[in-house]
């Protein structure tokens, strides 16, 4: 039996700490549903120790030099990356997902981000602005404390994520894993301490949701960062509210791939692929209403039939292994719920639609046809291995289609007529869009939703707006001028 036991539950003030009168629950191995590690929630006392070593550890940090803080952070980056076949290990027990993914997107993108971050830290600046004879400026300041609060779909790279633009710009973070996925984020802690951080400076507790409630109202918390459903979203998003607190949210999409039938046919196919079936299809920006123009509809469901039959489904610690099982027991009733739906709404199941003979968590991946906008499939978020194609005619109705939700994370747009790639995404109500391809978000861009999707943007420099707030200083050179 496999076991990925942690020294202990929590991370705080630079060390492992338990209190085992938190609540105690199981970690399981999606893969086996063996239970791999026990922790036990973060009491009060733990939340109180998480925010008194916070705080105390940004005051000291924040009168750092940015270079300095920036070389921890690259420290950090370097660590992950020469431990990343470990980090890669431990991330797949955490979820599930195949180490194919995993020994390349995960620890890999939460080094990427610390390098990023670190590298960046030193020219987050304010500016001079001239006003005659007198001057003002302004600087850009940490906000203090933050909380980030972590989905189980992508551990260590979302402890990450919310870290590294936090660290850099000066603040100190508390994370809550979900409790799905409560291993990663305590090596990312670890390896703070041993890049230089403070201690205090990034804190790991965990806990269900009441844990993340208490931190989100906590007094000593300037600021919140979520990634999750959009009903938690608007849960933390009132709850911050109460105090004036700046939030982050990464909520949940069913955004729109569209395929026009001058499109490249297999990047087509992969792109629906990848944006459905990577990760077992737990990523918030897959493009999960396909829809394809008639034209091409049949040879493009032919192609996506034939390669989804190849996937390859198994034992995640095999390299050779493209698909694992869901993340939880949960997880995977859900979706199979939304798949009984889908045949009783009247779409009609391609492939997949059913269990495989495995133990563990598994889904086989699944594509739904003839799927009609109205249908739940077409609407609620699945998060997990099933496709919808939808088939339209014309630009100017797909558009209109594609818009119709209430959600505005993310747009795909194959075509091989740029002109109309430019504009279609031009009128597209997503954050994150992708001409020819599909989920690429690499550091450098911003990534985020629009609509009920999100709020602020993770990754490139726009992250920097949303941990830090301008205080101007207004400067004057000559005598006060009085009426009095
Ligand atoms: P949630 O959105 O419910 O949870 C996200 C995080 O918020 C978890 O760490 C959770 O803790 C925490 N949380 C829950 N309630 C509160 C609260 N009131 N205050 C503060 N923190 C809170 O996602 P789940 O993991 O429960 O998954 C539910 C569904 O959400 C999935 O089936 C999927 O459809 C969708 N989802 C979407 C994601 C996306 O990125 N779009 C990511 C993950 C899920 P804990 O879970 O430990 O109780």
């Amino acid at each position: 039996m496999m076991r990925a036991q942690p020294k202990a539950s929590h991370f705080v003030d630079g060390a492992y700490l338990d209190d085992t009168n938190g609540a105690a629950f199981d970690c399981v191995y999606p893969a086996t549903g063996e239970v791999i590690a026990q922790l036990h929630e973060a009491t009060p006392a733990v939340i109180e120790a998480a925010v008194m070593s916070a705080t105390r550890a940004q005051k000291d940090w924040a009168g750092w030099r940015p270079v300095e803080r920036g070389r921890v952070l690259r420290r950090a980056a370097d660590i992950i990356m020469s431990r990343n076949r470990e980090l890669s290990e431990l991330e797949t027990l955490d979820t599930g997902k195949p180490l194919q993914e995993t020994l390349y997107v995960d620890a890999t993108s939460g080094a990427e981000a610390l390098e990023f971050f670190g590298g960046i830290a030193p020219t987050i600046n304010g500016e001079m602005i001239p006003l005659g004879s007198d001057f003002a400026y302004t600087k850009r300041v940490p906000l203090g404390v933050c909380v980030g609060i972590g989905a189980w779909n992508y551990p260590t790279q979302i402890a990450c994520w919310k870290g590294a633009p936090a660290l850099a710009c000066g603040n100190a973070m508390i994370f809550k894993p979900s409790e799905t996925t409560p291993l990663c984020a305590l090596k990312v802690a670890e390896i703070m301490i041993e890049a230089g951080a403070p201690s205090g400076l990034y804190n790991v507790v965990q806990g269900m949701g009441g844990v993340g409630a208490a931190l989100v109202t906590h007094p000593g918390v300037a600021k919140v960062s979520l990634t999750g459903s959009v009903p938690t979203g608007r849960k933390v998003y009132a709850a911050a509210a109460e105090g004036l607190r700046n939030v982050t949210m990464e909520l949940g999409g069913k955004s729109p791939l569209i395929i026009f039938d001058d499109a490249d046919l297999e990047d087509a196919v992969s792109g629906a692929m990848l944006g459905n079936f990577y990760s077992t299809g737990q990523v918030c920006s897959n493009g999960t209403r396909v829809f394809v123009q008639k034209a091409i509809k049949t040879q493009f469901l032919a192609r996506l039939v034939e390669r989804t039959k190849a996937i390859k489904l198994g034992d995640p610690m095999d390299e050779a292994t493209q698909m694992g099982p869901m993340a939880s027991e949960a997880q995977r009733r859900k979706v199979q719920a939304y798949i009984s739906v889908g045949k009783t709404e009247g779409a009609q199941c391609l492939i997949g639609g059913d269990t495989p003979e495995m133990d563990g968590f598994y889904i086989n991946p699944t594509v739904f046809c003839d799927v009609t906008d109205d249908m739940v499939i077409a609407r609620e978020e699945i998060f997990g291995p099933v496709m919808a194609v939808l088939e339209f005619e014309n630009e100017e109705e797909v558009v209109t289609r594609a818009n119709a939700t209430e959600f505005g994370l993310s747009a795909g747009v194959f075509t091989s007529d740029l002109t109309r790639a430019h504009r279609v995404v031009d009128q597209l109500d997503a954050g994150t869009c992708w001409i020819n391809t599909y989920n690429l978000a690499p550091v450098e861009v911003p990534f985020g939703g629009s609509k009920m999707s999100g709020v602020g943007r993770e990754n490139s420099r726009a992250a920097i707006e949303h941990y830090t707030e301008i205080k101007s200083v207004y400067v004057a050179m000559g005598a006060v001028d009085s009426p009095y």
